[in-house]
C-alpha cells in the first residue's frame, strides 16, 4: 500500500486527496463481499460530501480548508440514537470523522427515523428503496454544517461553538458540547443555508421554515413551536411545526399535514408514515373480591384469543413485579435478568412497557397496591374536574348495569353504604365549581 501517510495531506479538500483516498479504499477491496459493500458505501459518502461541500461551503466561505472527513459506520441506529455524528477526532485518532449508523448506511433494515411522543405515529425509512439514499445524503449535509462550524467558520463563531468560553449560553463548554451542537449558532446557520441555497436536495420545491434552538425555552418566542434545528436537512422536510409542541392550532396542524404529505410524496415510497392505533379497549367490570383474578384472567384471555395479544402475560408480569412471590430468591437471579423490565407485544409487533400497556387499556390510574382502592386514589381531589367526570361516568355505567350508587360503592370500594361516595362526589363538585 503506497498510500501517502504524511498527515499533512489529510484533511485538505483537494481533488488530489480525493483521488488518492478513493484509490486507497478501492485497494482495500478483496474477497469479502460485506466489507466490499461497506467500502463502496464509504466511497459514495466521499462523493456526496465533496459535492455538497462545494455547494454549501466553498473555500471563499471557509476560514481554513475543511478537512476531508473519514467515514465510519458504528453500531445500530434506533429511534433514540442519533443517526449520524460529526467528530473532530475519531476514536482511532483520525482527524474529522462523520459516523453514520451501520444499519442506516447499509440499508440492512427498515428504520424508524421519527416517532411521535404518544408513540402512535412513526416515520419509517424503508430498507431497500432506491430513494432512501436521498435521506442519507441530506444527513451528510447536516453533518457538514457541524463540521464547518467546528473547523472552518470565522474564528469567533468557531470558538463559541466548539470551545470553552466564559460567558453566555456556551459557558458549559460551547454549544457543540452543551446542546449536542444544536443551539442558536447551528439554528442560525441552518436557517441561513435554507433561505439562501434552498433546502438540501429539495431546492425550491419546499418552503424553508425557521428552525429553533434545540431547547425550546432558549428559542425566540415566535419560534418556540418550530422544529428543532437538530432536524435540519432531514426531518424539517416533514414538519413546519414541532408536532410535539404544546397547543398547536388547527391551522398549524393542517400545515404539518400538508408538509408531511409533500415530503412523503417526494420520497416516493422510501419513507412511510405508520400509524399504530392503541389496542382496542375491552371494558369489563372487575369485582374487588377473591373472584377478581378469575374474572380478569378469563376476560384477558378472551381478548388475547380475539386479538392475538398477550394480555394475560402482561397481567402476570404486573403481579410478579409488585408482589415478591417468586420462589427463586432474588440473589439467585442473574443481575441482567433481574433488571430486565417486562414488555408487552402488541398486535403490530411493537414492544411496550407494562406501564404503557396498562395506560393504553385504561388501567393506568388504578392503584396496584392494597386490597381495595380508596375513593381518593381513584378520583383524587387534586384533579377535581377529571375526577368528577370519571366518577360520574362510572356511576352512569353502574346504573346501566342495574347497580345503585350504594351497590357501586360497595362493589368497587367495599363501603357498607353509599354515603361516603356521595360525600366525595359532593366535595368533587364543590372543588370543580
Ligand atoms: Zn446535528
Amino acid at each position: 500500500m503506497d498510500m501517502n501517510s504524511d498527515r499533512s495531506v489529510w484533511g485538505i479538500e483537494t481533488d488530489d486527496f480525493k483521488t488518492a483516498f478513493l484509490d486507497y479504499l478501492e485497494g482495500l477491496k478483496g474477497d469479502d463481499t460485506d466489507r466490499d459493500k461497506l467500502i463502496s458505501r464509504f466511497m459514495w459518502c466521499v462523493d456526496v460530501w465533496v459535492k455538497w461541500r462545494r455547494e454549501y461551503f466553498p473555500d471563499s466561505e471557509c476560514s481554513q480548508p475543511l478537512q476531508h472527513p473519514f467515514f465510519d459506520a458504528p453500531g445500530q441506529a434506533g429511534a433514540n440514537e442519533e443517526p449520524a455524528k460529526y467528530r473532530l477526532i475519531g476514536s482511532q485518532g483520525q482527524p474529522s470523522v462523520i459516523a453514520i449508523r451501520h444499519n442506516l448506511l447499509m440499508g440492512t433494515s427498515d428504520l424508524t427515523i421519527w416517532k411521535s411522543d404518544d408513540g402512535e405515529r412513526r416515520l419509517v425509512l424503508k430498507q431497500d428503496h432506491p430513494k432512501r439514499d436521498a435521506y442519507i445524503e441530506r444527513l451528510i449535509v447536516h453533518e457538514l454544517l457541524h463540521q464547518w462550524l467546528v473547523e472552518s467558520s470565522p474564528e469567533a463563531i468557531r470558538t463559541e461553538y466548539a470551545e470553552q468560553t466564559r460567558k453566555g449560553a456556551a459557558s458549559n463548554g460551547g454549544e457543540f458540547k452543551a446542546y449536542k451542537g444544536h443551539g442558536s449558532i447551528f439554528a442560525n446557520h441552518a436557517n441561513r443555508l435554507n433561505t439562501t441555497k434552498g433546502m438540501p436536495l429539495l431546492g425550491d420545491a419546499f418552503q424553508p421554515v425557521p428552525l429553533r434552538h434545540y431547547k425550546p425555552r432558549h428559542a425566540a418566542a415566535v419560534d418556540r413551536k418550530r422544529p428543532s434545528c437538530s432536524w435540519f436537512g432531514i426531518l424539517d422536510a416533514f414538519f413546519v411545526w414541532d408536532p410535539d409542541a404544546d397547543g398547536l392550532t388547527d391551522e398549524q396542524l393542517r400545515e404539518n399535514d400538508a408538509r408531511m404529505n409533500q415530503a412523503i410524496a417526494w420520497y416516493d415510497g422510501a419513507v412511510e408514515l405508520k400509524v399504530v392505533e392503541a389496542p382496542p379497549v375491552a371494558i369489563f367490570e372487575a369485582p374487588f373480591d377473591s373472584s377478581c383474578a378469575d374474572v380478569c384472567v378469563n376476560e384477558l384471555d378472551a381478548f388475547d384469543q380475539a386479538n392475538g395479544t398477550n394480555l394475560v402475560g402482561a397481567f402476570i408480569s404486573r403481579i410478579r413485579h409488585h408482589i415478591p412471590m417468586d420462589p427463586i430468591a432474588p440473589t439467585e437471579i442473574p443481575a441482567v435478568a433481574r433488571k430486565k423490565e417486562p414488555v408487552v407485544e402488541y398486535v403490530d409487533g411493537s414492544l411496550h412497557s407494562v406501564d404503557d400497556f396498562m395506560a393504553d387499556i385504561g388501567l393506568g390510574d388504578v392503584p396496584a397496591h392494597g386490597d381495595t382502592p380508596t375513593l381518593a386514589d381513584v378520583y383524587p381531589l387534586s384533579r377535581p374536574n377529571s375526577s368528577l367526570k370519571s366518577l360520574e361516568l362510572d356511576i352512569e355505567i353502574a346504573k346501566e348495569k342495574g347497580l345503585t350508587k350504594a351497590q357501586f360503592a360497595e362493589q368497587r370500594f367495599g363501603h357498607p353504604r353509599g354515603d361516603r361516595l356521595s360525600r366525595h362526589l359532593g366535595a368533587l363538585r364543590q372543588a370543580a365549581a
